[in-house]
């Protein structure tokens, strides 16, 4: 059978940095778990003092104490081990989401493409929170459940040891009938888990497409699909239920009338003088302590199974390959040229090509247009620049050095990127330039006038220091792609990539994109992803793309002399543009 779950082990191995404290809260768990039997001892040496009867103030008042110090020292031990268990617990917690953030973001585009976000989220929060959960409480319990049994069964063995073996029988009943029972159960806790990432992703969906949905009326349709994702997962819950109920009901009672077994045997024994009284109460005293720290076993074999399938999530994430760094770096104050040579691209293993052959030569500090129509591949060749994926044969070169072999924080020191889509971050507009460089204020500000957006912000009431998102700020979609502008300038990359946008609010936040984009684009090696072909007229090279090809490369005056597919389109925009006017 294929090894698929990965256990209790993995749960160790991610908590190995906290292993001292870890063991520290499961040795003093065991100890206090060891003077819960307190009361039952003291119980057991007052009947023996009834039973010869030697009961006198003295010594009830010894008992009486000894069984009160237990008490308090047992609460002691209970609340240092559970200080122990949890500090471990919260700083595996941390450090898991810290590792799997910080593996995530060395997967290139594609895993994020591949997994929605509500999946993603399941992992990293759901998950994970479910082995802070054990680790804070399940191990203690584990260690109680394991020992304490262990160390009674061996005390009843060297009273009487028919009685501690039939002890025995109910907890093998107890075992065996929810193990004969539950054969499905790990496969239905994979299953649920599967159900609860559905669930979010398409939850996730409905919320994040809610203006869509709105607008079109789609709101049935969508339901419907949330509908399904919520019947699959409360199915399979119900199914969950029924599979453990009957199993686990049947085995607590089997083990909570323990003493059905012991009662008689131990009665029978000691009318044959081979039990005495004293013992005879002992047993029965032990048989109701000893079943529930057994009982213990059952919850946690219950969570361990639930626990299953999360780490796997878990696991699966951290197995991933990472996009591969190399080892190369280039100046950042360096001005390099750009080579595509006979790169071919598919997003799907053996789906279609999304870019084939491509062959492009960019010289150091020119200005550059990818043209074509929508689908053409021009989006694809710039991000495959930037390894947002990789290649699948080819070479993409910077100043002569592959991509591949670039570290990658140098790649990206060497990009900059503006596209249409502009992500804010939910913090000031200061820090939304700044995007966590160590530019000072004063920097800041220079690039934000630069790209031509220092006016709007300084009009806001409280300027840099106003957050996106409240406060009221919206900013137009002109005004984000400034703030994009004005990042770059910052970064100051030697490559430029910048994807014009398709439509302008008005002229004069068209008139203030150029004049940003001539403070950006000076001295650099630029891509510009251009629909509106006036824009690129003098650029040094223009690279058509159909349908996933470069066409034709040269000059405006080179390819409209050419007479061929970039004549056309430039005949085409030019009738549509006049038209307009
Ligand atoms: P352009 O930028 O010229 O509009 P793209 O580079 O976005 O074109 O797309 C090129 C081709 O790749 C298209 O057929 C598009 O459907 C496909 N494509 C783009 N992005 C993805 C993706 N993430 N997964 C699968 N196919 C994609």
């Amino acid at each position: 059978m294929e090894q698929k779950r990965t256990g209790l082990s993995y749960v160790f191995t991610l908590a190995k940095e906290e292993r001292g404290k870890l063991s520290l809260g499961m040795l003093l768990a065991v100890f206090s778990s060891a003077l819960s039997f307190g009361p039952y001892l003291v119980v057991y040496q007052i009947l023996l003092l009834i039973i010869k009867q030697e009961v006198t103030l003295p010594a009830m008042l010894g008992w009486a104490g000894i069984g009160i110090a237990a008490a308090v020292l047992q609460a002691i031990l209970t609340s240092f081990a559970g200080i122990c268990s949890h500090t471990a617990a919260f700083n595996t917690m941390h450090r898991i989401k810290v590792r799997v953030l910080e593996h995530m973001s060395k997967f290139n585009l594609g895993f994020f493409q591949e997994h929605a976000p509500g999946q993603i989220k399941t992992t990293l929060f759901d998950d994970v929170d479910r082995i802070e959960t054990f680790l804070a409480h399940s191990t203690l319990e584990l260690a109680q459940a394991i020992v304490v049994p262990l160390m009674m069964f061996i005390f009843m063995l060297r009273l009487n040891w028919i009685m501690a073996l039939i002890m025995l029988v109910p907890m093998i009943l107890g075992i065996a009938i929810p193990m004969a029972l539950m054969g499905r159960y790990p496969d239905l806790t994979d299953e649920f888990a599967g159900d609860t990432e559905k669930l979010n992703a398409s939850a996730n969906e409905f919320i994040t497409a809610m203006p869509v949905i709105k607008m079109y009326h789609l709101t049935a349709e969508k339901f419907e699909q949330y509908r399904n994702s919520l019947k699959i997962y409360t199915d399979c819950w119900i199914k969950m239920c029924e599979s453990s109920c009957n199993p686990l009901s049947i085995a607590l009672v089997v083990l909570d009338s323990a003493i059905l077994f012991t009662l008689p045997v131990g009665g029978w024994l000691y009318l044959r003088d081979s039990l005495s009284a004293a013992s005879y109460l002992l047993f029965i005293l032990l048989t109701m302590c000893f079943f529930t720290s057994f009982l213990n076993m059952v919850t946690i074999a219950m969570q361990s199974m639930e626990l299953g399938s999360g780490l796997d999530n878990v696991k699966k994430i951290m197995d991933m390959e990472t996009m591969k760094s190399g080892q190369q770096t280039l100046s950042q104050t360096g001005c390099y040229g750009i080579d595509f040579d006979n790169v071919t691209f598919n997003y799907t293993q053996g789906g279609k090509d999304a870019l084939s052959d491509v062959d492009i030569h960019l010289e150091p500090g020119s200005l550059n247009a990818f043209v074509g129509p929508s689908g053409a591949g021009k989006t694809t060749a710039v991000q495959l620049l930037g390894r947002y994926w990789d290649v699948s044969s080819g070479t993409i070169k910077i100043g002569g050095v592959p991509v591949t072999e670039l570290q990658t924080e140098n790649l990206s020191d060497l990009t900059a990127f503006v596209f249409q889509d502009v992500f804010l971050l939910e913090d000031t507009l200061l820090e939304n330039i700044r995007m966590g460089t160590d530019a000072t204020e004063e920097q800041v500000r220079q690039a934000a006038k630069a790209a031509q957006i220092d006016d709007f912000i300084m009009s806001l009431p409280k300027g840099y220091a106003t957050r996106i998102g409240d406060e009221g700020v919206k900013l137009s979609g002109g005004q984000q792609q400034r703030i994009s502008i004005a990042r770059a300038i910052l970064k100051d990359a030697p490559i430029v990539v910048f994807d014009e946008a398709t439509s302008y609010s008005d002229i004069e936040n068209e008139h203030k994109i150029q004049l940003a984009l001539q403070n950006l684009l000076r001295g650099k090696t630029t891509i510009m992803i251009a629909h509106r072909l006036h824009t690129i007229r003098n650029a040094d090279k223009i690279v058509v793309f159909q349908d996933g090809r470069v066409v034709e490369q040269g000059t405006h005056d080179e390819l409209i002399a050419s007479g061929s597919t970039y004549s056309h389109m430039w005949d085409t925009y030019t009738r549509e543009t006049i038209g307009e006017e």
